[in-house]
């Protein structure tokens, strides 16, 4: 394909999907503009560096695809087409490396997102694709025309092919605010209601915990919710609990509180420790020790880990120094912890729900817009954090330009 103006196509949303979507749509020979609202491109996709961005995994294919549960099949072409090793080798050509870390998940040498971002922005400069910022899409004219409100008003944009790659609605204030939802819903779209993914979960702490433990975290946990147990980290908040391992166990608790109201997380302080082991602490002599000190002592216990504890006990209206050592054992690689209620979607790290699949043909065209695809998180999948969410955003995006270039391709050949 020669690029021309009759071969624009408009990709709206500059996080990674769009990205993605906008070099396959170049090295295709598309003329391309991103347009996105925001003054600047891949805001979340920066955040997601902030704390070391997680690029993709190392697992074996089987495992990572089981990672999108429901929506595997639909993912599962996609990523492929364009797997971890492809990702590595698109990351390492833009200059960033990248290595396995012990947990198996996959960080560029640099840890950060800004240089890769910095490196591909030039590369897609480079192929002569445009960027519009500051363009919110707000929908279509009566001519069917792309509808942007920019800073110097309203704009409409021809374009023969648009990809949407809006996001989901956690982290609103870096620009995906799920508000297409409507726009599409309006054009007879199906869409699975946006909910919190790898969220956190709201608890009735008493104030003297929250106000004491607020932001401490609890480290080298495990947390078991049904069948499921995961060792990692989590931090108490003002208004409940979230962190890593609590995300990993966060739709399955979220399904449960949507269908009783509340779910019972069992925390193990102290995974290491067999029951027995435990029990043989907590039967020395306290002596003269505070509760407290001696569960400081004898259990390693952090005063947040004491805590929570103590709000067990108030909970089920025993008295935490009433219990015997082995009680006291057992409550401890076990407390439960009650649930009541998801954090707000505006602090998840992902989102659940979207554009459903049977809305998708196998080019990631919607089916009812024809000429209009779709990539990234604003689809209908979720997935645990780990490289996971990158990896299927980056992954569609590639999948969805190469179905445009097809589609272009194919009217082209027809005179269209
Ligand atoms: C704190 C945090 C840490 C994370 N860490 C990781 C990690 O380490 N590894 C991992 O795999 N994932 C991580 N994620 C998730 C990951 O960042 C997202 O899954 C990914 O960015 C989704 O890509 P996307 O392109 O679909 O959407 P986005 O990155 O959300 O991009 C969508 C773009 O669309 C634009 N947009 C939205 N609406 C409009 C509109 N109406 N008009 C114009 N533009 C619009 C937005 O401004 C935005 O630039 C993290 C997320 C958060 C919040």
């Amino acid at each position: 394909m020669t690029p021309s103006p009759t071969n624009h196509v408009a990709v709206i949303g500059a996080g990674p999907a769009g990205l993605m979507a906008a070099e396959v749509l170049a090295q295709g020979g598309a003329t391309v503009t991103v347009y996105d609202a925001m003054p600047s491109a891949g805001r979340k996709l920066l955040m997601a560096g902030r704390g070391g961005l997680n690029l993709t995994h190392s697992e074996a294919m089987p495992e990572f695809l089981k990672r999108y549960g429901e929506a595997m099949p639909h993912i599962a072409p996609a990523i492929d087409a364009f797997p971890p090793a492809a990702l590595r080798a698109w990351s390492e050509a833009l200059g960033q490396p990248s290595f396995v870390g012990s947990s198996g998940r996959v960080f560029p040498n640099a840890f950060k997102a800004s240089p890769l971002l910095r490196a591909w922005l030039r590369r897609l400069d480079s192929m002569s694709v445009q960027l519009a910022l500051r363009h919110r899409w707000i929908g279509w004219d009566a001519d069917g025309r792309l509808l942007f409100q920019t800073p110097g008003g309203q704009r409409a944009v021809d374009a023969r092919a648009t990809v949407v790659a809006l996001g989901g609605a956690s982290w609103p204030r870096l620009g995906s605010d799920g508000a297409w939802v409507e726009m599409l819903a309006g054009k007879g779209v199906t869409i699975s209601p946006l909910r919190p993914a790898n969220s956190g979960f709201t608890v009735a702490w008493s104030d003297i915990f929250r106000d004491r433990f607020e932001g401490q975290p609890l480290k080298s946990v495990a947390l078991s919710f049904g069948a499921h147990t995961v060792r990692g980290e989590a931090v108490i908040t003002r208004s409940g609990i979230e962190g890593g391992a609590i995300y990993a166990l966060a739709a399955g608790l979220r399904e449960a509180i949507a269908s009783s109201g509340q779910a019972t997380l069992r925390i193990a302080l102290r995974p290491d420790l067999g029951e027995d082991d435990l029990m043989a602490r907590l039967s020395a002599p306290k002596g003269k020790q505070s509760l407290s000190n001696f569960l400081r002592k004898a259990a390693q216990l952090s005063p947040a880990g004491i805590g929570l504890l103590q709000e067990a006990a108030i909970a089920s209206g025993v008295s935490l120094s009433s219990l015997s050592p082995a009680s006291l054992a057992g409550l401890i690689n076990a407390v439960p912890i009650e649930l009541n209620g998801v954090a707000p979607i505006a602090r998840a790290i992902s989102t659940a729900g979207g554009i459903a699949f049977s809305e998708l043909d196998a080019d990631f065209m919607i089916r009812p817009l024809p000429g209009v695809f779709a990539a990234g998180e604003m689809l209908d999948w979720e997935a645990p954090t780990g490289g996971y969410l990158l990896q299927a955003s980056f992954a569609t995006g590639a999948a969805a330009g190469r179905g445009v270039l097809k589609w272009l391709e194919r009217r082209i050949a027809s005179g269209e």
